[in-house]
């Protein structure tokens, strides 16, 4: 087994020990190269199942929290999903693997740029990447099998709840930016919503409205 084998045995029985057993999410993550998202110094890195610094002051999520999101979710292939927060669009990638059509929204444009041409270069063609503040969801596209937010919010946005078809899913983490925060997962029946704790998390944060330049 050459040096890369390894690691990516490594990688896949790390984010294995962390509770992702869904063989489908696993083959995901087994499929998409996080390097194609990372830069520099960070892309020989990709392997290890921390998050990472991307531009903007972002982060590229940890892996095995994107497979417990991805595993939450519970998706079905005929879905429509929308994830705010597209950032290096990593979870997006993992997403297009496993649902029918992918809506992401970024609040950077650079981020927005860069992701978009990673798609297009791996001919993720069920993605549709859209520059904008994500906090509003989607009009237009509403409304979403699956909901996915990788930023923490003080509480899941009433107007993406809205979005959500009946017997759907959310999955956010939610509370102060700073602290840290919980991964929680909400369901939409006939009647209501269903609130689940999921784990512990470290999220950047939620903001409102759209940015043009890295530096802000
Ligand atoms: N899943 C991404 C995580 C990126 S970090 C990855 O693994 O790369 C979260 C991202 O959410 C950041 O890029 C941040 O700019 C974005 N974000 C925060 N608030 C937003 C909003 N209101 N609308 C759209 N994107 C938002």
């Amino acid at each position: 087994m050459n040096r890369n084998d390894e690691q990516k045995m490594q990688f896949i029985l790390s984010i294995r020990s962390n509770g992702v057993v869904d063989e489908n999410v696993l083959n995901a993550l087994e499929t998409v190269n996080r390097k194609c998202f990372l830069k520099g110094l960070f892309a020989q890195r990709a392997y290890e199942d921390t998050p990472l610094p991307i531009e903007c002051g972002q982060t590229i999520s940890q892996p095995s929290v994107v497979g417990l999101m991805t595993q939450a979710l519970n998706i079905k292939n005929r879905d429509k999903i929308l994830e705010i927060g597209t950032g290096s669009g990593y979870q997006t990638a993992i997403l297009s693997k496993l649902a029918r059509r992918i809506y992401t929204i970024e609040r950077f444009k650079p981020l927005y740029e860069e992701a978009r041409e990673i798609f297009n270069k791996l001919n993720l063609s069920n993605v549709t990447s859209i520059w904008g503040d994500g906090s509003q969801g989607l009009m237009g596209q509403q409304p979403f099998d699956r909901i996915i937010v990788t930023a923490a919010a003080e509480d899941p946005p009433p107007t993406l709840l809205t979005q959500l078809k009946v017997g759907g899913i959310m999955v956010i983490p939610v509370g102060q930016s700073d602290e840290i925060q919980k991964l929680i997962r909400v369901e939409r029946t006939e009647t209501h919503f269903k609130y689940e704790d999921l784990c512990d998390v470290r999220f950047v944060p939620l903001l409102e409205g759209k940015e043009e330049d890295i530096y802000v």
